[in-house]
């Protein structure tokens, strides 16, 4: 089958018109999905059909398919767990990445992608001020971030102490204490077992859930051998931020790598207003964040961010004659390919998107995006305040509102009855044992009537759950 040009038309034509179809929905539909995953499987029962179907008509199909089954993610009124929305930019660029089909892991062969890569990530360090000579790599997520970052400190820690780590494994190895807050992303537990590091040892946090750089300081003094701290810069309950130089300055006394996994908190360094919740970070060794969360760039882009290109190229690269390797001079590592900064070999180009969010945005554009979520933050948190019986439970400093409203009981029956009421959505979770409503404010296009008819969601959905206990 040759292609030729016209053969995408009336698929893309069709797939234009419902991706604009679903768009304009946003505004209006329920947020939840208005059927569960069982119910379209048992729609989609049945073999493969033995035919072919045009591609525009399995474009027809898939999308009114779809239709119930999906969940309003990008729209101003979720706030569920932490998810971000999609810059127009950022989808548009996406469609193109996908149109292009580069397979982006050589610079020498998709130049184009390559240097849009270099660039953003080149913006992303100079934003976030970290390094500017630090080599940043496009994941999927902040947990293959984390797993670069942590990777690269592992394999660091050990040359460190005279271990060889790609000739003799792990086996026999000086055991590596990764030190972690009691309140890090589950995620850093699961990196930690791929890369075969084990449990880490926790270090106590304080009420907002902050590492306790003493209580770091005493951990690290009572064993020794190699180490590295993993810090985090936004918690997912309170938005809080470990306190970076300090815990910094104890990590590195000790010979230690850090790593930060600020997979939405760093963004926090963006910001004038937000910067000195993370004085210090740019000293760390490595840090993790996503563009698919605070930048809104679609699903899935992490950004992995190591200060030292010869480690992360030494773990990730792959020298074999057919793939083609860009120059680099001892000393100077240079751009180094796209494939030794990540653990794929093969992906997409998914860097090209964070280049169009970010040139969309402009610096003032990331500023105000930032600062904007933290504003919607405060707003909720402040009309929630406002209304009887509810209690904010965290210090809101960044783009996490925590709240119960009394009882765990009344929390979990208030947060059924929003999520059924479908105008908002917002998490059921738990923290410092007790049930609550959590908000993340992660999505670019919330605005004040998103942040007002979200309040008053919340004020029905308490109404309700009062009358019922009048009954
Ligand atoms: C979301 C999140 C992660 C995991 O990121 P993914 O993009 O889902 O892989 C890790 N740490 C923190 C603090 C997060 O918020």
């Amino acid at each position: 089958m040759s292609a030729q040009p016209d053969a995408y038309t009336e698929a893309l034509d069709r797939a234009l018109l419902h991706a604009q179809a679903w768009l304009a929905s946003l505004p209006s539909r329920p947020v939840g999905p208005r059927v569960d995953a069982d119910t379209l499987a048992a729609l989609s029962e049945g073999p493969l059909p033995a035919s072919p179907t045009s591609p525009a008509d399995v474009i027809d199909e898939l999308a009114s398919f779809a239709e119930p089954g999906l969940m309003a993610m990008p729209s101003g009124r979720f706030f569920g767990w932490v998810i971000g929305g999609t810059l127009p930019a950022a989808l548009a660029a996406d469609w193109l990445v996908t149109a292009w089909d580069q397979n982006a892991g050589m610079r020498f062969a998709t130049p184009a992608t390559a240097v849009l890569e270099e660039t953003a990530g080149g913006w992303l360090l100079d934003l976030l001020g970290l390094p500017l000579g630090a080599d940043v790599g496009f994941t999927t997520g902040a947990t293959m971030a984390n797993f670069v970052g942590l990777a690269a400190g592992r394999q660091w820690i050990l040359e460190q102490s005279g271990w060889d780590l790609d000739r003799n494994g792990l086996a026999g190895s000086p055991r590596v204490r990764v030190f972690v807050g009691a309140e890090r992303h589950d995620v850093i537990d699961l990196t930690l077992r791929y890369l075969g590091l084990g449990a880490p040892i926790v270090v106590d946090v304080d009420e907002e859930g902050r590492l306790r750089p003493d209580a770091l300081a005493e951990l690290m003094t009572a064993g020794d051998g190699p180490a590295i701290v993993c810090l985090q810069a936004g918690n997912v309950h309170s938005g809080a931020s470990d306190p970076m130089g300090a815990a910094i300055d104890v990590a590195h006394r000790h010979g230690a790598w850090v790593h930060v996994d600020g997979a939405f908190g760093l963004w926090a360094a963006a910001s004038p207003s937000y910067r000195a919740q993370l004085a210090g970070v740019e000293s760390a060794d490595s840090w993790a964040t996503d563009a698919h969360k605070t930048l809104n760039v679609p699903y899935d882009c992490g950004v992995a961010i190591v200060s030292r290109p010869e480690v992360v190229r030494k773990v990730f690269g792959v020298h074999t004659s057919y793939l083609v390797a860009a120059d680099a001079t001892p000393g100077h590592p240079g751009p180094g390919d796209p494939f030794e900064k990540v653990p794929e070999l093969s992906r997409r180009a998914r860097g090209v998107p964070v280049w169009a969010a970010l040139r969309s945005l402009g610096r003032d554009g990331t500023i105000a995006l930032v600062d904007g979520l933290a504003a919607n933050a405060r707003a909720l948190a402040d009309g929630l305040l406002a209304m009887p019986g509810v209690e904010v439970l965290n210090q809101v400093v960044f783009t996490q509102v925590c709240v119960s409203f009394g009882s765990d009981e009344r929390t979990r029956l208030v947060t059924q009855r929003l999520i059924a009421d479908g105008s908002a959505w917002m998490s059921g979770s738990r923290w410092h044992g007790r049930d609550i409503l959590r908000i993340s404010v992660s999505n670019w296009s919330t605005d004040a009537t998103d942040v007002a008819l979200s309040l008053a969601a919340v004020a029905r959905a308490g109404a309700a759950v009062e009358a019922d206990a009048g009954r």
